[in-house]
C-alpha cells in the first residue's frame, strides 16, 4: 500500500542522487511506454510523474520518497525518435552510470509495451543490465488495449526472444494504467524484495 508519495529531486548526476540509505525502485522504457502513467496508478496519484509527449523533457533521475521508507526512481525513457543518433544508439551514460553505481537499486522495473513484438532496442536494453547483474522485473504496460490472450501471447513470445540468451528469465507482471490490473502484484513485489 502507498500512503504517501513524495518528489525529492530530479539530477542528471548518480553522484547528485539523495544518499542511498533506503531501498530504490527504479522504472525504464522507451518513451511513450506508459512509465508515467504507470507511476501514477502505483502512487494513486495523477499527476507525480509527469505525462510528456515532448523528447528530450525527462532526461533526469527522478526521485520520490515512498511511505518515507523507498524511493521510486522515474529514468529517462530510451528511444525517442528525435534525439541526435549518438544519444539514440544508446541509453547514455546518465542511465548506464545510475544503474551500474546507484548500490541501493534493488529492482530496475524495465517497461515494455504489451502490444508489441520484441523490439530490438528493449532486447538490447534488457541483455545489457542482465550481464550488468542488475536486479530486474519485466513490466508489460497497457493491457486494456487488448484480450487478456493477446497479452500473454506477446508475453510467451517475449519469453521465447529472451531464452537465447538467458537462462533464468527475469519476473513478468502485466499492468495497465487505466485499469489498474497489476498494481497489487506490483507494489507485493516491491514488498517481498524490500522484505527479503
Ligand atoms: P511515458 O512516456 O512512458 O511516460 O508514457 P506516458 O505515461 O506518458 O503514456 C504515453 C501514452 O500512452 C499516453 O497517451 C497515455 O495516456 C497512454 N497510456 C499509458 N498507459 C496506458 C494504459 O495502461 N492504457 C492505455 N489505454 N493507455 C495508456
Amino acid at each position: 500500500m502507498i500512503k504517501s508519495a513524495a518528489f525529492v529531486t530530479s539530477n542528471t548526476d548518480y553522484k547528485k542522487c539523495p544518499p542511498a540509505n533506503k531501498p530504490e525502485f527504479a522504472f525504464i522504457g522507451r518513451s511513450n511506454v506508459g512509465k508515467s502513467s504507470l507511476i501514477n496508478m502505483l502512487t494513486g496519484q495523477k499527476k507525480l510523474a509527469k505525462t510528456s509527449a515532448r523528447p528530450g523533457k525527462t532526461q533526469l533521475i527522478n526521485h520520490f520518497i515512498i511511505n518515507e521508507k523507498w524511493y521510486l526512481v522515474d529514468l529517462p525513457g530510451y528511444g525517442w525518435a528525435k534525439v541526435s543518433k549518438t544519444q539514440k544508439a544508446k541509453w547514455g551514460p546518465m542511465v548506464s552510470d545510475y544503474l551500474t553505481h546507484r548500490e541501493n537499486l534493488a529492482c530496475l522495473f524495465v517497461l515494455i509495451d504489451s502490444r508489441l513484438e520484441p523490439q530490438n532496442i528493449d532486447i538490447e536494453f534488457i541483455n545489457w543490465v542482465g550481464e550488468q547483474g542488475i536486479p530486474m522485473a519485466l513490466i508489460f504496460t497497457k493491457a486494456d488495449k487488448q484480450t487478456m490472450n493477446k497479452t500473454m501471447a506477446s508475453v510467451a513470445l517475449f519469453k521465447r526472444t529472451m531464452k537465447n540468451t538467458w537462462e533464468d528469465l527475469p519476473d513478468m507482471m502485466i499492468t495497465s494504467a487505466e485499469s489498474g490490473v497489476g498494481k497489487e502484484e506490483v507494489l507485493n513485489f516491491i514488498q517481498e524484495v524490500m522484505d527479503n
